[in-house]
């Protein structure tokens, strides 16, 4: 058995692979590929309600909220965002919290102007800035719920902010329960916690468009996509079914509090683990450490490479940290079992002890 601790894409339910490999060849009995039906075909029209239909029930999201699956990856999302709600001289609130925060204002920055109200850039991305500054007029505040790269992430959401909240999830959603509907903005790629890369869910207030006075590109207007119920184009089809598979399991097993609670448990047995042993040190503080990707080093840096050749070893992969920062990386997203921490766990117990 192989331990598959990679950050993305990543470890899914095997029933979905099996699922999903089964529709390739025969989608539910219909003697088709998945891959072969047209996307207005009512087998996959079925397939795209269901799964937004299931994000609005595991996230019990109001009225207000449409959830759309759009290609591009959470990387266009950085851009769409400012270009549908952030005029030429209007200013959104941005948090500078890693690598993934600073490209979303990155972009944001063609398109308006940037307030960044908190930062932790100073400790190299270690920790969740705690007082935020925002100006009243600020359009939104931008946060990145989890910081994949560095292993933070946010416990105290500013819901009262005062702003509209605008978040990027992609590698903490469905693994934690939140109040979605107090976000105008969601998005995540689906390849970390919720299925196959080529899609991403973006979860819309519909009360924040039409406010911007810029001509935005069809397929860049969030409104042509839900005027069309996600079929302004051809959608992504297979990625989409792969999602749909992930998030009935997702249900099966409890819904988002049960995802949590079995997240907590392995982030927990993990970061104990860490600070048990002085030979491992965790990179994140420990208050905003993440509970889907826990990061850490091992002072000698020898040491570091005989541990990751003893993990290769046992059939443990993906945990060699980020190349911007170093040490290892593990991350724990809904499908990696308990099993698989428990394994692990074990591993670095055994190091420890003999090095
Ligand atoms: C992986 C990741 C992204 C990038 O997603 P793409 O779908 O590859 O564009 C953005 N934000 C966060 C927090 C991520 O973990």
């Amino acid at each position: 058995m192989i331990h598959n601790f990679n950050a993305g894409p990543s470890i899914l339910p095997k029933e979905v692979f099996e699922k999903a490999s089964h529709a390739i060849l025969n989608y539910n009995n219909s003697e088709l590929s998945i891959l072969e039906i047209g996307h207005r075909s009512p087998n996959f029209v079925e397939i795209l309600e269901e799964a937004r239909n299931l994000v609005k029930e595991l996230l019990h999201l109001d009225d207000d909220h449409e959830v759309l699956f759009l290609q591009g990856g959470a990387s266009t999302q950085f851009f769409q965002i400012p270009m549908n709600l952030l005029n030429e001289n209007e200013t959104a609130a941005y948090t500078d919290t890693g690598t993934w925060a600073a490209k979303a204002i990155k972009e944001a920055k063609l398109f308006g102007n940037v307030f960044i109200s908190g930062s932790s850039k100073e400790t190299n991305y270690t920790s969740i800035p705690k007082n935020l500054t925002i100006p009243s007029e600020t359009k939104y505040l931008h946060l990145t719920s989890n910081e994949t790269i560095s292993g933070t992430q946010w416990k105290n959401i500013p819901y009262e902010c005062g702003v509209p909240l605008v978040a990027d999830m992609s590698s903490d959603i469905f693994s934690r329960v939140l109040d979605f509907n107090k976000f105008d903005i969601i998005y995540a790629g689906a390849q970390k916690n919720m299925g196959a890369a080529g899609v991403t869910l973006v979860i819309i207030n519909k009360h924040c468009l039409g406010k911007v006075d810029r001509s935005i590109p069809t397929m860049m207007d969030y409104r042509n996509h839900i005027q069309e119920n996600n079929l302004l184009n051809t959608p992504p089809v297979f990625a989409i079914y792969v999602a749909l598979l992930t998030l009935r399991w997702i249900k099966q097993q409890g819904g988002v509090p049960a995802m949590e609670k079995i997240n907590q448990q392995k982030a927990a047995l993990i970061y104990d683990t860490i600070e048990k042993y002085s030979l491992f040190q965790s990179i994140a503080a420990k208050e905003d450490r993440s509970i889907m990707n826990a990061t850490f080093t091992i002072s000698d840096k020898s040491l570091e490479e005989k541990f990751l050749n003893y993990c290769t070893q046992e059939n443990i992969i993906g945990i060699k940290g980020h190349r911007t920062v170093g040490g290892f990386r593990v991350s724990l997203y809904n499908a990696l079992p308990l099993e698989s921490v428990q394994f692990l766990t074990k591993i670095m117990c055994s190091f420890a002890d003999s090095n």
